[in-house]
């Protein structure tokens, strides 16, 4: 292949949204580095199904870039590398901009010193806040309303700066629920602590948990709860690749959504995961939970139109069907 040679620095490339990228990456013939901080990264993921080199060291350690980009000929860099926990970044915001946002700052830094000036960045669509018409396109009002989402937005904005300034050029996806696992078995989602639905429903399928709880029934939706825009996790890294070739061919630097345009309601997932995994899953209605939106879907026509990006997986079912086989594996289907 005719990029064969290049070589892509992925931070957070040991977590779950990294690593799918990753295994894209080295399906497409690029050559990939990682550093992963391994706070929340797999290293055996690393070692066992992506097999590339890891570098164990944090964005914020700017000998350990420039030592990097001194040592492996890095011509783009894939950046995942962040804390996402909503909740914690309202209790510990600092924890957030530490990392998040000045890990990032070095990190650039870095890269304008090695002459490395192209990027693909994992933002958010919670930067949007609440969303005000939906589906949301890219026109949307920016509006974050938690430490969390204004890291990824603040970023977005020294990229923009980065651009005018040095000519580093970015593409930025603002992506909605991330979901789902490799198909073939080979890699998925893994956090810990876990707080993400679908996860969280088929632990429950799995006897891991008793329960599943419904936060809030009551929302104006058809039946009354929270409707998200759930994306298979290979569709992003397919996304990826595409930034990464379109920021290839001279692409100005751009942000798009990445979501499916359709909208799966809480009970929907459970639904769908009840009949995929032949389980009684038990539900436990509860009170909403703060800051929740009641729909959350995303335009992706903007990348459909620069980037030809089509969802290969854009059914719940193949979502959920994805990470049951990977979490039967994982967790073990014994119980
Ligand atoms: N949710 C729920 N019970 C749970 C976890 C999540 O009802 O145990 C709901 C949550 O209110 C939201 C949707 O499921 O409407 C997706 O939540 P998740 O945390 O996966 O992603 P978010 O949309 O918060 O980023």
């Amino acid at each position: 292949m005719s990029h064969a040679k290049e070589t892509i620095l992925v931070t957070g490339g040991a977590g779950y949204i990294g690593s799918h990228t990753v295994l894209a990456l080295l399906r497409a013939g690029y050559d990939v580095v990682i550093l992963d901080n391994l706070e929340y990264g797999h290293r055996e993921v690393v070692e066992n199904v992506l097999k590339v080199p890891l570098i164990v060291g944090d964005i914020n350690h700017r000998p350990t870039l420039d030592q990097l980009f001194a040592s492996y000929n890095i011509t783009a860099v894939m950046h995942f590398a962040a804390y996402i926990a909503v909740g914690e970044s309202v209790k510990d915001p600092a924890k957030y901009y530490r990392n998040n946002v000045s890990g990032t700052l070095t990190l650039l830094e870095a890269m304008v010193a090695a002459n490395v000036k192209r990027i693909v960045f994992a933002s958010t669509c919670s930067i949007y806040g609440m969303p005000q018409q939906v589906p949301m396109t890219e026109e949307h009002p920016i509006g974050p309303i938690n430490p969390y989402a204004m890291t990824k937005r603040i970023v977005e904005q020294m990229l923009s700066d980065f651009d005018r300034a040095y000519n580093l050029r970015s593409v930025v996806f603002r992506f909605f629920n991330a979901s789902g696992a490799n198909p073939e078995g080979l890699i998925g989602e893994d956090h810990n602590p876990e707080t993400h639905l679908i996860p969280l429903v088929l632990f429950t399928a799995l006897g891991k948990r008793d329960s599943i709880s419904i936060w809030g029934t009551d929302y104006p939706t058809p039946d009354g709860t929270c409707l998200r825009d759930y994306i298979h996790v290979s569709d992003l890294a397919n996304a990826y690749l595409l930034g990464l070739k379109y920021l290839s061919a001279g692409g100005k630097s751009e942000a798009f959504n990445l979501g499916n345009g359709n909208g799966f309601s809480v009970k929907q997932v459970i639904e769908t995961a009840s009949s995929i995994t032949g389980k009684e899953i038990k539900v436990v209605e509860c009170d909403r939970r703060v800051g929740d939106p009641p729909v959350l879907v995303g335009s992706s026509e903007k990348a459909r139109n620069i980037l030809s990006w089509y969802p290969q997986y854009p059914d719940i079912s193949n979502i959920v069907l994805h990470a049951w086989q990977w979490h039967q594996k994982r967790h073990g289907s014994n119980k």
